[in-house]
């Protein structure tokens, strides 16, 4: 009788308790599984459930995917990502259920509804160490839990993840209301714009005397993938002068021009010595004032520091999660170059409204949306976690 049930309801009819959801899990590294998950039988006091619009695939998924699980290593948040796991942080949903007041819950005390458009940071926070009483914005917490990263699918509230036809929401999760000219897609896509605020950490270290970002600085960026993408407009929007992107897929060479790049490089096929050449040819021979790193391969930090010139600023994201190790020359990269080196994992979680509100007074100047290359369903989800890993794909999305 649940078979009649179900197909009577179809696969976009509301749930409910008792009822079940449809979930893309990461039950392995690279192992995908369509799955009916319980809906939750109750919400905690400040959680919410969403019925999702859109999910992004992130780096941070990908890493998961691959095995890399480390998050936060060596730290007092060190935490492997879990499996099962219905992942999916950038999300774009609307709110079908809340337990408690919308202006409890909504990060900046709005008046949110059940019907509302959300977006939400995947950090939660404990709010009460060291760390969460000592370091604002940022989520440095001893305690930290990941919305789509860290939540087990096989317990309550199984669905903390944005993969799915429904996604829970854990108190102290923040949920930002999405105003209502925003459409789906920018919403989906203000986190990964949020990381972009690392360009703001080097505008604020210009007044660290000639470190830092600064008006008309040269900014290289290595990897042209979705984030790279938000840090060439952040670049852009801040006062970069020429920026040079470096990737080896030519299709996101070509995105990365049309968000304003200046120059852009191939790297398939070119010796670390020819890339910092390249860059030194841009730069009267000095090398570039800031490279931010966003590739995640631990391999190409070693070349980026490189294309540095003296006292430049190197802003380091890519390897979110534990990627392995690289060789460095202490002297000849940090010391001797007087580098600043500055490590970043997450993203300021005031960040958001900001995000949203920039993003779409630059809309005719960078073609956001065209970042989405790839869009599938939940039953999809093998394939699309595969395709995530392509050369052709920038963002992959779930419409669930
Ligand atoms: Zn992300
Ligand atoms: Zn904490």
């Amino acid at each position: 009788m649940t078979n009649v049930i179900d197909v009577e309801k179809g696969p976009t009819a509301a749930r409910g308790r008792g009822d079940t959801v449809r979930a893309a899990v990461m039950v392995a590294p690279g192992k995908m599984e369509l799955q009916e998950l319980p809906y939750p039988d109750h919400l905690e006091p400040g959680a919410l459930i969403v019925k999702m619009e859109m999910s992004g695939i992130c780096g941070t998924d990908k890493h998961a995917f691959k095995g890399e699980v480390t998050l936060y290593g060596g730290t007092e948040s060190e935490q492997d990502m879990v499996f099962p796991c219905v992942h999916g942080h950038e999300n774009s949903g609307i709110v079908v259920e809340m337990n408690g007041e919308g202006r409890q819950i909504e990060y900046s005390g709005q008046a949110l509804r059940v019907g509302d458009r959300v977006t939400n940071c995947p950090n939660v926070i404990c709010g009460r160490c060291w760390y969460c009483r000592s370091v604002h914005a940022y989520p440095y917490c001893a305690e930290h839990q990941g919305v789509g990263m860290t939540y087990r699918s096989d317990r309550f509230p199984h669905i903390v993840g944005g993969w799915s036809e429904y996604m829970y929401l854990p108190p102290k999760a923040w949920v930002y209301r999405v105003p209502e000219h925003i459409p789906v897609e920018l919403a989906c896509l203000s986190e990964l714009f949020v990381v972009a605020a690392l360009l703001d950490r080097g505008k604020e270290l210009a007044a660290c005397g000639g470190k830092g970002f600064h008006f008309g600085d040269t900014v290289v960026v290595q990897g042209a993938g979705p984030i790279g993408m938000m840090m060439v407009a952040k670049a852009r929007i801040l006062g970069a002068g020429k920026i040079l992107v470096l990737d080896a897929s030519d299709t996101k060479l070509g995105m990365a021009a049309d968000f304003g790049a200046d120059t852009t490089i191939d790297v398939s096929g070119r010796s670390d010595a020819e890339l910092v050449e390249a860059i030194r040819d841009q730069t009267e021979g000095r090398g570039a004032d800031v490279v931010v790193e966003t590739v995640g391969q631990p391999g190409v930090v070693r070349v980026g520091l490189e294309m540095l010139r003296r006292g430049g600023t190197y802003l380091e994201t890519g390897n979110f999660a534990d990627t392995g190790e690289v060789a460095l020359n202490v002297h000849r990269h940090i010391a001797a170059k007087n580098v600043l080196l500055y490590g970043n994992t997450n993203h300021p979680h005031d960040g958001y409204y900001r995000a949203l509100e920039m993003m779409w007074r630059h809309r005719d100047r960078f073609p956001w949306e065209r970042l989405i290359t790839h869009r599938f369903g939940l039953e999809q989800a093998q394939q699309a976690l595969e395709k995530s890993l392509e050369p052709d794909a920038l963002k992959v999305v779930f419409v669930p």
